[in-house]
């Protein structure tokens, strides 16, 4: 049975491919009986699992001997306190681009002062560090300008791996992994050796990067089988051809699906100028809230899932994640047409 196509945002799509070699291979997965979820996480078997998903990472972002990785839990939102409580002494500043960043400004500032910058240039050269969101998966929105800031700290959870970020301008960057990388209860922290070691006093040890570091992600269990899920994603994509070859593809299916909006005559409205659009994820309106409500239930009658928009941004949303294939968009792109016809 062909499975539905499935736009959420997270827990989203993974490829059948990647799919079947989990399923493959849940129970046994050492080949000596032993399953990952059985696997002790300071033992020899899940230290070859984390350390070969650690460099196939690597490997796929080009990443220096300067970066340390870190597999952590609590998503992204824990990254929100996770931040400040390392990095933060005199004050930061955020850039307002979305829900998102609103979310990480309004957790920081429990911590210390924050600025909210509404554009790059607004940046303060002595504040700790400027925080961005690299893509809005709520918005819609896709940051494309980097402010001028050291360090500049990223929460890229809907594009790290989906497109090409230049690490060379970042000092962290952080992203829960259900989104664009497998399993939810993973999160990959990316941090520059330099910034380890400032945490304050009262940050919870399981939260300083430092003995995160120290401890290669083992200072507590790591999330094991979010791990093997995300190495066998970076083996997937290391086969597609890398990050440059599937934000080719991330760029082609999103202009497939903007053209569908754009051809409507206005009945599918985009949610953001032009020049902001995210590549993976699109966010659109209907005329109508009634009308937004019947396209959902007649799309879910076609095998296409999900396609609610943040309930706080409201409107319809598409996530065009690595795993989902022109096919599926090609689907939605035709039930659209249908749809308004
Ligand atoms: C989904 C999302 C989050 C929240 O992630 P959790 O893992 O649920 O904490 C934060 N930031 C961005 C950009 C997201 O897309």
């Amino acid at each position: 049975m062909a499975r539905p196509w499935s736009f959420a945002a997270g827990p989203a799509r993974l490829p059948d491919e990647v799919l079947g070699q989990a399923a493959a291979r849940l129970a046994d997965t050492t080949g000596d009986g032993l399953s990952i979820l059985e696997l002790p996480f300071t033992g020899r078997e899940f230290g070859a699992v984390i350390e070969t998903a650690e460099q196939d990472l690597r490997d796929l972002l080009g990443l220096s001997a300067d970066w340390r990785v870190l597999f952590l839990q609590g998503g992204a939102s824990l990254q929100f306190a996770a931040v400040p409580l390392n990095l933060m002494t005199q004050g930061a500043d955020y850039l307002m681009s979305g829900y998102w960043s609103e979310r990480a400004a309004r957790e920081a500032a429990r911590y210390g002062p924050v600025r909210l910058l509404r554009q790059t240039a607004d940046v303060d050269p002595r504040a700790d560090y400027c925080h961005v969101t690299t893509n809005e998966t709520a918005d819609g929105r896709m940051l494309r300008a980097l402010p001028e800031a050291a360090p500049l700290v990223a929460d890229a959870t809907s594009d790290l791996l989906g497109r090409v970020l230049d690490l060379d301008r970042f000092g962290l960057v952080y992203a829960s992994a259900q989104k664009n990388i497998g399993a939810a209860g993973l999160t990959i922290v990316l941090v520059r050796q330099d910034l380890l070691g400032r945490a304050r006093p009262a940050t919870p040890s399981m939260l300083d990067y430092a003995v995160q570091a120290a401890n290669r992600s083992k200072a507590n269990t790591p999330p094991t089988a979010a791990v093997w899920m995300a190495g066998l994603m970076f083996q997937w994509l290391k086969r597609q051809g890398g990050v440059a070859e599937v934000e080719r593809r991330n760029t082609a299916k999103a202009a497939h699906l903007y053209r569908a909006i754009d051809a409507s005559g206005g009945f599918y409205r985009g949610m953001v100028p032009a020049a902001e659009r995210s590549i993976l994820t699109v966010c659109f309106r209907l005329p109508t809230p009634a009308l937004e409500e019947n396209f959902l239930a007649a799309a879910t009658a076609r095998g296409l899932l999900h396609l609610k928009g943040h309930p706080v941004v409201g409107g319809l949303r598409a996530c065009l994640y690595n795993a989902m294939p022109e096919e599926g968009v090609a689907a939605l792109a035709g039930f659209m047409a249908e749809f308004k016809a």
